[in-house]
């Protein structure tokens, strides 16, 4: 895969298989982790505990770390964050380090762990509400305009995209060149809850792509198979043939395409790795 590129990008790896396990996890679930690279670990929760087996991310900058998202009902998401947290700050020579614990939209499968963070020290929680993610992040107009958030020598563009959710951002991580992208963009359903607000999000997200190096758009969840066209059905626990996680830039383009020829009229629409669902 990529390692460090001409532009001074951070390289990393997406694992090409990213198995959530079936329905029994022999009483023992655990997330499953890996590290995109050294500052930058992806975990997905295992399908014994919820079908929808959601994707978190976990970000390090010199002096904090950024949790994307909490994961479904119910599961220890605090233990495993903790010790990658504890093993980075020892790696690094500090004897702690802040936690900001971010959401990509306020859906009930991605924000059920919040209560593991609330008293944990040096936490911030950001709220779940359109309202709460603005005021945190500094965005003046929403959704037009832009933040950043910086960790510490480690950049992040946070990028309203309501359509899916009314308070869903995407992060883009400048220093490996990773979108994440929660379920507005994923191999899978993209359920559209407002047409309009996502047409205008899903172009604003290719606008941003293209003046940017991006190298992978990671999403929140995998219901594609390996076989174009087809999803595994909405509840599926076990998924042994399914689609890698991460897509393209030119997956991303195809999607605007078939959004803005639909000119709001909506309707479902299969494209080969992702299906237009308005709801
Ligand atoms: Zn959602
Ligand atoms: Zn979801």
């Amino acid at each position: 895969m990529h390692n460090r590129a001409s532009s001074g990008v951070s390289g990393g790896r997406v694992a090409d298989d990213w198995y959530a396990g079936g329905a029994d996890c022999g009483g023992r679930p655990a997330f499953r982790v890996a590290a995109y690279n050294d500052d930058f670990f992806i975990l997905r929760q295992p399908a014994c505990t919820n079908y929808e087996k959601p994707f978190l991310y976990l970000i390090f900058g010199r002096d904090r770390a950024l949790l994307f998202d909490t994961g479904a009902p119910t599961i220890d998401v605090a233990t495993p964050v903790d010790t990658l947290i504890r093993r980075w700050a020892a790696q690094h020579g500090k004897a702690s380090l802040g936690l900001v614990v971010a959401h990509s939209h306020a859906h009930s499968d991605h924000v059920a762990g919040d209560s593991q963070f609330v008293k944990r020290p040096g936490t911030t929680v950001v709220g779940r509400d359109t309202a709460s993610v603005r005021a945190f992040f500094g965005i003046a107009r929403w959704p037009t305009d832009m933040s950043t958030i910086d960790l510490g020598d480690r950049i992040l563009d946070v990028i309203p995209i309501p359509g899916h959710q009314p308070a869903s951002i995407a992060l883009y991580d400048r220093r490996t060149g990773v979108m994440l992208t929660g379920d507005t963009f994923y191999p899978g359903r993209l359920y559209v809850r407002d047409t309009a607000a996502f047409a205008v999000s899903i172009d604003r997200l290719a606008r941003f792509v293209r003046g940017q190096d991006v190298r992978h758009l990671l999403g929140a969840h995998v219901e594609q198979s390996k076989t174009p066209y087809v999803d595994y059905p909405v509840g599926t626990k076990d998924q042994p043939n399914e689609h890698g996680l991460d897509l393209t830039t030119a997956q991303l383009f195809e999607l605007d395409s078939a959004v803005q020829s639909m000119r709001g009229r909506f309707r479902r629409v299969l494209l080969r790795d992702v299906t237009i669902w308005p709801q």
